[in-house]
C-alpha cells in the first residue's frame, strides 16, 4: 500500500462536529439529553416526518420497527438479498419469516418478485434503497395497500435521497401514501455518520410512543421524563424493551452531520458524475443509472462488470485494482450465500437469481464527499487500464453467449 492509495471511504468530520463534542463532553450531559432532541427534532424536519426516534444503530431501528409494529411468530416478511444482514436478522430476531424477492437490474427489489412471494402470512416488506437509489416506491405501496401490508423501508444508504420529489422518510399526502416506519443508519461509513447510530422515522403517533419506550429498556416515557429532568425517583417498566437511546455526544456529531447532508450529497454526486463521464463509454462495464422522479443519495457507486466481455472475474478485477492502489467493495453478498441462513428454504439461492447473476459482477468504487478529482480520475484510469487488458474481443464474446 503506498501513500496514495484511495481508500474505499473515508468520513467527512468538519469542524463544527468536533467543536459540539467538546462542548458536549463539557456539558456535563453524556447520555441521552437536549443534543439529541435537537438532532431528532431536525432530522424529522429534514426528511419530513412527523415522529423521529434516535437509536445506537440502523439495526436497533429496523428492529424497534418491527417490534412496535408487532410483528413476530407466524409472520412472513419479505425483504431483498441484495442487503446487509441486519435487515434478515433483526426479522428473525422478532420471532418473524423472512422470505426474498428478486431484484430487478438495478438491483433494488422487484415489486412484481414481492407479488409472486405473497401469502395468506405475509405481514410486512422491507426495501432497501440500494446505494442510496429509491426504490419503486408506488408499487411496492400499491401491493401493502391491496394486500393489508406494512412497510419498513431500509434507508440506510438513503438519506438525501428523493422520490416524487420528496425525501425519503417523508410522510406526505403529495405522495399518496407513506411508509409505517423508515429506517436509517450513521454507521461510520454512511451518507450521514455518528460513528455508530440510526433514526427511525414514522407518521403514526402510537407506533412513534411504542417504539420509544422499547428503546429504552421498556421504561414509560412520561415517567421517563420526570425521572430525568425533574429529578423523580419512580418509574415504571411498562414492555420489556431494549437498549437502543443514542447518546448526547453521538448526536452531537449527527446534529452537523445533518446540517451538511445537502452539501456532502452534492460532494458525492460530483464524484458519481465523474465517474459516468470517465466511465460510460467502457464496454466492460455499466455505469449506474439515475431513476425518473427520484434523487440518488450516492451512497455507493456500483458499477456492474458485462462478464461475458472479460476474460478474468470480478474477484480478479478487485485485486488488481486493491494491488494498484484503490479500495473497493462489494454490496452485497446475498442472503442465500451465508452460512447462518441455510437452513430456511424462504431464502435459498433459487429465490433470486438474479440478484445471484448480479452478485458476480458488481463492484463499489470508492464516492465520499472529500475525494479528489485527481483521485476519481486515477480510479477510471486504473479501471479502463486493469480492464482493457482483460477484454475479451467483441466477436468471441458474441460467441460465447451463443
Ligand atoms: C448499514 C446497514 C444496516 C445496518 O446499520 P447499522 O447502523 O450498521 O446497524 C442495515 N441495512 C443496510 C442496507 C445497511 O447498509
Amino acid at each position: 500500500m503506498n501513500s496514495s492509495f484511495v481508500p474505499f471511504h473515508k468520513p467527512s468530520i468538519g469542524d463544527e462536529e468536533i467543536a459540539e463534542v467538546t462542548n458536549t463532553l463539557r456539558s456535563g450531559w453524556l447520555t441521552t439529553g437536549p443534543r439529541t432532541a435537537q438532532f431528532e427534532a431536525e432530522f424529522a424536519k429534514y426528511v419530513h416526518a412527523p415522529y423521529s426516534l434516535a437509536v445506537n444503530s440502523g439495526t436497533a431501528a429496523l428492529h424497534l420497527a418491527l417490534a412496535g409494529l408487532h410483528i413476530g411468530p407466524g409472520d412472513e416478511v419479505i425483504t431483498t438479498p441484495l442487503t446487509f444482514c441486519a435487515t434478515v436478522n433483526t426479522i428473525l430476531q422478532v420471532g418473524a419469516t423472512p422470505v426474498l424477492a428478486d431484484v430487478l437490474q438495478n438491483g433494488n427489489i422487484d415489486p412484481t418478485s414481492i407479488r409472486s412471494r405473497l401469502t395468506a402470512r405475509t405481514r410486512a416488506l422491507i426495501p432497501v434503497h440500494l446505494a442510496g437509489l429509491p426504490c419503486d416506491m408506488s408499487a411496492i405501496w400499491d401491493i401493502a395497500k391491496q394486500a393489508n401490508l406494512k412497510v419498513i423501508e431500509d434507508a440506510a444508504h438513503a438519506i438525501s435521497a428523493e422520490y416524487l420529489g420528496l425525501p425519503i422518510g417523508a410522510s406526505d399526502s403529495r405522495l399518496g401514501y407513506h411508509s409505517d416506519a423508515v429506517a436509517f443508519s450513521f454507521y461510520a461509513t454512511k451518507n450521514l455518520t455518528t460513528g455508530e447510530g440510526g433514526m427511525v422515522t414514522t407518521h403514526d403517533a402510537c407506533l412513534a410512543d411504542k417504539m420509544k419506550v422499547l428503546c429504552l429498556h421498556g421504561i414509560s416515557a412520561d415517567a421517563w421524563e420526570r425521572y430525568s429532568e425533574k429529578g423523580k425517583w419512580y418509574y415504571e417498566v411498562v414492555d420489556c424493551g431494549f437498549k437502543y437511546n443514542l447518546s448526547d455526544v453521538q448526536s452531537a456529531i449527527g446534529i452537523h452531520q445533518l446540517r451538511r447532508q445537502e452539501q456532502l450529497r452534492q460532494m458525492r454526486a460530483r464524484v458519481a458524475s465523474l465517474y459516468k463521464a470517465g466511465l460510460s463509454s467502457v464496454e466492460e462495464l455499466t455505469v449506474p443509472d439515475e431513476e425518473p422522479q427520484t434523487r440518488h443519495a450516492w451512497h455507493l457507486f456500483i458499477i456492474q462488470l458485462r462478464l461475458e466481455r472479460l476474460t478474468v472475474d470480478r474477484d480478479t478485477i478487485i485485486q488488481e485494482l486493491r494491488s494498484r492502489g484503490v479500495g473497493t467493495s462489494v454490496h452485497f453478498i446475498p442472503i442465500p450465500l451465508h452460512p447462518a441462513y441455510s437452513r430456511y428454504p424462504q431464502l435459498g439461492k433459487e429465490t433470486c437469481p438474479r440478484a445471484m447473476e448480479l452478485y458476480r459482477r458488481i463492484i463499489s468504487l470508492p464516492i465520499y464527499p472529500d475525494m479528489k478529482d485527481e483521485e476519481v480520475h486515477r480510479v477510471v484510469d486504473l479501471l479502463k487500464d486493469i480492464l482493457q487488458k482483460s477484454s475479451r474481443p467483441l466477436a468471441a464474446a458474441v460467441e460465447l453467449a451463443n
